[in-house]
Order: structure tokens, then C-alpha cells, then sequence
């Protein structure tokens, strides 16, 4: 990809920074760019009603008794007024032509100085056979898990939950499930818990930790789900069957790169940006889960809240005039209140060997790879400065282009 230096209109101080998307991403660069600029003007585009909520929370407001109305801190106009930026809520954006510098929105054409995308990435649906299919709830976002609650609600008594997906997001749910007094059975493909992120030892120790709640590990595909009476019925693919009051996906998430594939910016999984958050295009730049960063050794993703944050403060700096790379904040944390564990997943396809500690109680599994470099690490009960000393001496080899 060859990122162009120059401005993406000489009179690009003639139009307003538009930031696209009103998550955690969005309002963090938006915060930090008023933190620098009051003056600059400011206009965030957004599909959703605009509303502040910690995404993370999701996955652990069911036992806390929280409702999505709790989880919310603001609404977009509140947000409007504190941060002195103009925000369209309920309003998509259909189209980016880099040539012109304008989008096109469900509310017209809009030109821009800079173009920021924050689109997030989309919570992955499992493609199931079956008249129950659209049943199953993926929680990607505040109205999701407003849904999963009318659903529980309207139950009345506790459920017996089915989660897809043994990894981060699927084992913090069924935790929080359990606590909350319902029944789960995990599904997943894998024979062990967050399989794809952690060696053997660290699933064994989360598993461990289950012992006293209501939570059952099942190895499966699913590959139907049929109505059943009140029931959900999943089929998985070994031909047994599991009944489940409700059926929820935590199978990943898809970064949402269409949009600016269809403007010819250039995409992978994600928007393919260089290492201080600039597009394929003059003026655009891109931050957050729909983000993927070119590193000396392919491209990565970086999702999660740390990394969008640290992207939001140097990008912040490159749009207010000094160009700032951004850093790399690779690690993840399982927030299970009986068991958290860190994970610093190695890229995929690099060859090593997990090799297992155990200090103070901890256990402690670094992966090494052939030549000997820590490429990667999980702990349990991370403490912060065991986490640094293991963060200073990974290499990532992310090189800033
Ligand atoms: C259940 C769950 C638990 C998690 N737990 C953790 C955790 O413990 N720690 C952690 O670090 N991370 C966690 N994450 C991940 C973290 O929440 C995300 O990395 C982060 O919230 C992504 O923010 P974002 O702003 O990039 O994307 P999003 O929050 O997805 O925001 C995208 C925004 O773009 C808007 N949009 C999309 N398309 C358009 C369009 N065409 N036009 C206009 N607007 C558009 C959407 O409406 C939305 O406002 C979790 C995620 C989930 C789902």
C-alpha cells in the first residue's frame, strides 16, 4: 500500500474533521482531539443513536443486574454539548468517493477536511440450517444485549443458555450467566476452552475455577437450530442435540471494511491503514476494531479497548499537525471475576512452543519461537507489573511504515 503524504484538499481547514461511528473508538479520538483543538470543527456520523456505553461491559452486566439503560453513560446530544462537536445519530454512511472528499449519508452528501472511520467490526453470526436460525443472539452492541435481556425477561424463571464459541467473549459470558443463576452449555468446535489463545494448562485452570457454577463444556459444531415447542434445538455435527431456552453466537467479529473496499481504499480483513492510522487515501485514516495495520511481518488486527485508545491519542496528534506513531497494545484480558487471565496471542502462523511457569500462585505460559523470541504470552491473575516486564520483552516486529 503507498500512503500519500499530501493534505486531501488544499482547503482542508475549510471543512470539519468527520468522524464515522459513535463507538468507544469514535468518542476517544473526538476526546483527544479536543483535548489539543477546541476550534477545529467536528462532526461524527453514525448509524446508531450515538448513546456512550463501555462495549466490554456486555459480557458481564447480567450478573451485576445491570440493564442496557444502566450500561449507557450518555446520549449523543449530551455528548454534543460536553465535547462541542456536531453529531448525526440514526444516519449511515453508503458511500466515500476519496476523489471528491465527501460521503454520502442516509441524510445527503457531506464534505470533509479529514475522514476518520471508526465503523467497529460486526459480531460474526454462525450459519445454521434450520426455522430458528434468526433466533440465535450475537451481543456486538448495546441493543443486542437490551434483546438478550427482553428475552430472558420475558422467561421469567432462569435459562439454560447455549454459547457458541469457547473464547474470550464466550467464556465471559457463561460465567457471567451462571453467576446470574441461569444454566450454560458452551459449544465449541475445540476440545478446551479459549483453545485458539491459550495453552492447555490456562483452559484447565479456567475450567477449574467453574467447578461450583452450572456451566457445561461440549465439543461440537452446531449446525441446525430448530424451533422445539418453547425450545431452541440445536443440532451439532456429530448428530446429537442440545435444548436451550436461548441460543447465543460468540463466535468472533468481522471488521467492517466494506464501505471503504467499495471506495477502492485499501482493504484485508480490515481498512488497511499504515503505523499512525492513515488509509490508502489522502486525508482518510482509520482506528479501532475495523482497523488493520500493515507490521513488518503482514498485517494485524489490534482489537480492544487499549489499542483503540492508544490510536486515538497519536492519531489525535497526526490530525492537530504532528505526525505520531501509533503503539502497539497487543494484549487482552478474560474478565472473569474467578479466574482473569491476560492473553498476548502470538500471530498467527508463528512457530514456537508454549513454555509453562508457575509464580506466586500464577501460572505463567510464554510462547517462544524457534529461535528463542517471546512472541506471545498468557497469565492468570495478571498483575500489572508482571505484565509490563512480559510486555518489554515480547517482540511483535510491528514496524511503523
Ligand atoms: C461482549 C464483548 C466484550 C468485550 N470485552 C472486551 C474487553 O474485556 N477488553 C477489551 O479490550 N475489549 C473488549 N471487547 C472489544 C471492544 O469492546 C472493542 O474493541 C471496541 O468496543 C471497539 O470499538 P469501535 O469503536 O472500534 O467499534 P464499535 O463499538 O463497533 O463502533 C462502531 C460504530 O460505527 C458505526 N457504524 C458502522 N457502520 C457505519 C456506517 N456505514 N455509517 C455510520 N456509522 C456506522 C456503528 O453504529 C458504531 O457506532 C469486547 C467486545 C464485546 C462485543
Amino acid at each position: 500500500m503507498t500512503i500519500q503524504h499530501s493534505p486531501a484538499r488544499p482547503s482542508a481547514r475549510d471543512f470539519p474533521i468527520v468522524i464515522v461511528g459513535a463507538g468507544m473508538a469514535a468518542y476517544a479520538l473526538a476526546r483527544e482531539l479536543r483535548k489539543r483543538d477546541r476550534d477545529t470543527p467536528l462532526l461524527l456520523v453514525t448509524a446508531d443513536a450515538g448513546t456512550v456505553y463501555a462495549k466490554p461491559l456486555l459480557s458481564n452486566a447480567l450478573a451485576a443486574g445491570r440493564d442496557a439503560g444502566q450500561l449507557a453513560s450518555a446520549g449523543a446530544a449530551e455528548m454534543a454539548a460536553v465535547l462541542d462537536i456536531t453529531i448525526l445519530s440514526h444516519t449511515r454512511v453508503t458511500g466515500i468517493d476519496t476523489a471528491a472528499c465527501a460521503i454520502d449519508t442516509t441524510q445527503g452528501r457531506i464534505g470533509y477536511g479529514r475522514l476518520v472511520l471508526a465503523l467497529g467490526a460486526g459480531a460474526r453470526r454462525p450459519q445454521l440450517q434450520g426455522d430458528a436460525a434468526h433466533d440465535v443472539i450475537a451481543v456486538g452492541h448495546l441493543d443486542d444485549y437490551a434483546l438478550l435481556r427482553r428475552r430472558l425477561d420475558a422467561l421469567g424463571r432462569p435459562a439454560h443458555i447455549a454459547i457458541l464459541g469457547a473464547g474470550l467473549a464466550g467464556c465471559e459470558f457463561a460465567e457471567d450467566f451462571a453467576a446470574a443463576g441461569h444454566r450454560v452449555t458452551l459449544v465449541d468446535p475445540a476440545r478446551r476452552l479459549l483453545a485458539q489463545l491459550v495453552p492447555p494448562p490456562l483452559s484447565l485452570a479456567l475450567l477449574r475455577a467453574w467447578r461450583a457454577l452450572p456451566i457445561a463444556v461440549r465439543q461440537g459444531h452446531a449446525q441446525a437450530v430448530q424451533r422445539a415447542g418453547d425450545l431452541l434445538r440445536l443440532q451439532l455435527d456429530d448428530g446429537s442435540m442440545l435444548d436451550a431456552d436461548l441460543v447465543l453466537a460468540a463466535i468472533g467479529s468481522r471488521p467492517n471494511a466494506a464501505l471503504a473496499r467499495e471506495a477502492g481504499l485499501a482493504t484485508a480483513r480490515g481498512i488497511l491503514v499504515d503505523g499512525y492510522g492513515r488509509a490508502s487515501a489522502p486525508g482518510v485514516y482509520a482506528l479501532g476494531d475495523c482497523a488493520e495495520y500493515e507490521s513488518g511481518a503482514g498485517t494485524l488486527l489490534r482489537p480492544g479497548v487499549a489499542a483503540l485508545q492508544a490510536a486515538a491519542r497519536a492519531l489525535a496528534a497526526t490530525l492537530c499537525g504532528t505526525l505520531t506513531p501509533i503503539e502497539d497494545e497487543p494484549v487482552l484480558t478474560l474478565k472473569s471475576p474467578l479466574c482473569p487471565i491476560a492473553v498476548c496471542a502470538p500471530a498467527p502462523g508463528t512457530h514456537g512452543e508454549w513454555q509453562l511457569a508457575h509464580e506466586d500462585q500464577r501460572s505463567i505460559a510464554r510462547f517462544v519461537d524457534d529461535g528463542g523470541v517471546l512472541r506471545g504470552f498468557a497469565l492468570t491473575r495478571p498483575a500489572p507489573a508482571l505484565r509490563r516486564a512480559l510486555m518489554a520483552q515480547l517482540d511483535r516486529a510491528v514496524a511503523v511504515a
